[in-house]
């Protein structure tokens, strides 16, 4: 993809969302660190529904590590893995509080050895709650950089290491979002909503999906020649009786003794 067609995608997706944002509720870093580490397998929404009551009670890392794994279950049930998940969220919030004096830590290699914080975790918080110009590539961000063209790559590392490339400057803090909600709003999986895509002309997809206006004639019914074979045609291919002889040489010798 040529530079200037990459830096015209990022205008245009600046264009319709000047200012981006995480969909995750969180008031402190520590926080959406919890609401990141939620979100594995689970929607923005479903962690969403949860963090508020959870934050109330318990807001800061020494609260949530003083309630421990077993009390954090409750809060986190309706998710997905919540056992897992509260299991983690207890352990790195002792963590930050053992290790960080309680806050959370802004260098990537400490964030990742916090309990259930991987690579994408860690790019998430260095991007929303810190201002890094990282990209967590997620499902969603790995499928629009894939399609467009933007970053083409077989795995997430290879697609964050061509992003991060390639990015022009100026948008590289919020090409992060740009992307997660052009993929999860027009960019989608099963039928990327192309008519509608603000990118449409710059995409290099091969498969857009066509406009109402625009759709491909249904397919023919098949010819009827195609058809299978008619019905008398049929004792002719058939095999003929064991012991019995083919149907033309019966048929004459038939004919000559009638005769
Ligand atoms: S044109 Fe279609 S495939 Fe390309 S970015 Fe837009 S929605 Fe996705």
């Amino acid at each position: 993809m040529k530079p200037a067609t990459r830096r015209a995608i990022f205008a245009r997706l600046a264009e319709r969302t000047p200012h981006p944002a995480t969909e995750l509720e969180y008031a402190t870093p520590f926080q959406l660190l919890v609401a990141v580490v939620l979100s594995a397998q689970s929607t923005d929404k479903g962690v969403n529904k949860v963090t508020p009551v959870l934050f109330r009670d318990a807001p800061t890392p020494q609260a949530v590590a003083a309630l421990g794994a077993g009390r954090l279950q409750p809060y986190l049930a309706s998710l997905g893995l919540f056992r897992t998940k509260a299991k983690n969220v207890a352990a790195l919030a002792e963590a930050i509080v053992r290790e960080h004096g309680g806050e959370v830590p802004r260098a990537r290699e400490a964030l990742e050895r916090l309990p259930g914080v991987g690579r994408k975790t860690a790019n998430v918080v260095l991007n929303t709650a810190f201002g890094e110009p990282t990209i967590a590539v997620d499902t969603h961000i790995f499928r629009v950089a894939n399609r467009t063209g933007l970053a083409p790559g077989k795995n997430v590392a290879d697609v964050e290491r061509g992003l991060v490339a390639t990015t022009p400057p100026e948008y590289a803090k919020d090409a992060h979002h740009w992307l997660i909600l052009h993929g999860r709003y027009v960019c989608v999986a099963r039928k990327p909503r192309c008519a509608e895509c603000a990118i449409r002309d710059l995409c290099e997809f091969a498969d857009k999906t066509p406009a109402a206006d625009e759709a491909p004639p249904r397919p023919r019914a098949p010819a009827p020649r195609k058809a299978a074979p008619p019905a008398r045609a049929k004792p002719r291919s058939a095999a003929p009786p064991r012991g019995a002889q083919p149907f033309a040489k019966t048929s004459r010798a038939g004919t000559k003794r009638g005769r």
